[in-house]
């Protein structure tokens, strides 16, 4: 697997004139081609830092690709930078200088003595022609290292890296086109560090990569695979899957595409639960996202003023009676400064459990953290008690 690290030079980008495009659309073209890129570097037209910055790059990575500072003036360094990182004179081009002579001719400008230097290149380096410019570029390879000197104006970078430096690459570190598949496993209930603490070795695991990004009492856990085809890259994930399974189980309401309510809904259709809803404080959410799934099986209502424990347990009751409905999941969220609490309440099968659970995250993702919650005590529910 090659390394790379990126370089732009150019004054004005440490300067904030100009915005750094260029790394960007080397780094695409990068992934790709199946190259890692570790490191980007920005540095200012001066010989020696460039000088410096390219011998500690090409130290720890195996392709340096470079933009700018290739131009015809003083300021434009990095032919001198290159040479003087492998220790090599400039040397002059005849055959450049005639590409340079002839770009000018078809732009119809006449070229200054500045752009002589724009012939010269490091001793064995291989020109890379720019036919949408003036400067050449080129690329220096030393055994498995290569530096590639590319052009700063984002036209002609890309030009020379989607019809030079891709295929050059890859022929040159035989690298093969891959394919990133990512899958994803949804959990609920269960903090992002205890299910860190569950699956943490497998976060070492450098491919596939296993990841976790929490929401709202949520956590996903995202593996990523890279290889050469969708189904080598499905073989690679299936072992790390069946782990992620193993270990979380319990929490585990979907993968990929799907969503909690989708989750929760097709449950309670398959046991064809007939379920009302009372919602207090989260604006009768939990019956939105359930009815667009099971709007058969969904009734309930949203009440807007703060319901004791007591009342919402006996009107839970009274909508068990009056909806004769299978379970009855009652809600409520309230919230005291920035910490936000739940009621959670279900009537199922005849029997009444109640919760309360608090949330000192965001106050604005308050309402997401309590509907999710309150879907998931239905599904618990039904993983525990399906009939
Ligand atoms: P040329 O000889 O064609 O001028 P050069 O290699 O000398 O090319 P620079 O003089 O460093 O390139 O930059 C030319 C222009 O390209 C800059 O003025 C800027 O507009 C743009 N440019 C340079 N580097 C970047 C970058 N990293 N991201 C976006 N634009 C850039």
């Amino acid at each position: 697997m090659a390394v790379a690290e990126i370089i732009t030079i150019g004054t004005e980008l440490l300067l904030g004139e100009i915005q750094d495009t260029n790394s960007r659309f080397i780094a695409r073209v990068l992934r790709d081609i199946g190259v890692d890129l570790y490191r980007l570097s920005t540095v200012g037209d001066n010989v020696h830092r460039i000088t410096n910055t390219m011998r500690e790059a090409i130290m720890r990575a195996d392709v340096v690709i470079s933009t700018g500072g290739l131009g015809p003036t003083v300021d434009d360094p990095t032919r001198q930078a290159v040479a003087d990182v492998f220790n090599v004179p400039l040397v002059y081009h005849p055959e450049l200088w005639d590409q340079i002579l002839e770009r000018f001719e078809r732009y119809n400008r006449a070229p200054t003595d500045n752009n002589k230097r724009q012939a010269y290149l490091p001793a064995n380096a291989i020109a890379i022609t720019n036919e949408v410019g003036t400067a050449p570029a080129f690329a220096y390879e030393l055994g498995t290292k290569t530096i590639i000197s590319l052009p700063g104006v984002p036209r002609e970078m890309e030009y020379l890296m989607n019809n030079f430096v891709r295929d050059y690459l890859k022929k040159r570190y035989d690298l093969h086109e891959e394919i990133i598949l990512p899958w994803v496993i949804h959990t609920i209930s269960k903090g992002e560090s205890s299910i860190d603490e569950l699956i943490g070795e497998l976060e070492t695991l450098s491919n596939p990569t296993v990841g976790l990004l929490a929401h709202p009492g949520q956590t996903d856990v995202r593996v990523t695979a890279k290889a050469s085809s969708a189904t080598e890259a499905e073989a690679m994930m299936a072992p790390v899957l069946a782990t992620i399974r193993e270990k979380l189980g319990p929490y585990i309401y979907g993968e990929n595409e799907t969503t909690l309510e989708q989750a929760v809904g097709q449950r309670l259709a398959e046991l064809n639960v007939k379920t009302a809803i009372i919602e207090s404080g989260t604006h009768g959410e939990i019956r939105a996202r359930l009815g667009n799934h099971i709007p058969e099986l969904i009734s309930g209502e949203t009440i807007e003023v703060n319901l004791s424990n007591e009342t919402m347990k006996s009107l839970m009751y009274e909508c068990q009676d009056q909806k004769q409905s299978d379970m009855v999941l009652g809600v409520r969220l309230t919230s005291d400064g920035d910490r936000q609490e739940v009621l959670e309440a279900l009537l199922y099968k005849g029997e009444f459990v109640e919760k309360r659970r608090f949330y000192g995250g965001p106050p604005g993702d308050g309402q997401v953290w309590a509907v999710n919650s309150a879907m998931d005590l239905i599904r618990r529910t039904l993983q525990n008690n399906p009939r």
